[in-house]
């Protein structure tokens, strides 16, 4: 009979976050069908500057950061680390936290009228 032994490992905070980076496309696979992969989970997508021409974040409902544009990070594409990667987020996620500096001044810009009618919490 075979038996199983399990040893708790003492994960730094660092080795936590770095198992859970998705760690480039495997040997051999095609980028296209990783980062589809990717989209497909609505992961956080990272480019570097001559893959990041490749890839059409419209068609997979994704936003470029734009307030951010580069980002350290292992590129999606082909696997190399790069300082000026750009990160593309999956829109719905993107817009459930957060707001690009346009929409903050639209969103001050609808409240400033709000109070100004004296009525703040009708949108
Ligand atoms: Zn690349």
């Amino acid at each position: 009979m075979a038996h199983e032994i399990l040893i708790p490992k003492q994960w730094t905070k660092q080795e936590f976050l770095k198992a859970h980076e998705a760690g480039g496309k495997k040997r051999g696979r095609a980028a296209g069908g990783w980062i589809a992969d990717l989209a497909a989970q609505k992961k956080v997508i990272t480019l570097c500057p001559l893959c990041t021409n490749k890839f059409n974040p419209a068609r997979v409902n994704y936003r470029k950061e734009k307030d951010y544009p580069v980002c350290s990070a292992t590129c999606d594409g082909c696997s190399a680390w790069d300082t000026r990667c750009t990160m593309y987020v999956y829109a719905p996620i993107y817009s459930q936290v957060r707001m690009t500096r346009e929409e903050q001044r639209a969103w001050q810009r609808s409240r400033d009228e709000r109070i100004r009618r004296g009525n703040l919490n009708t949108p």
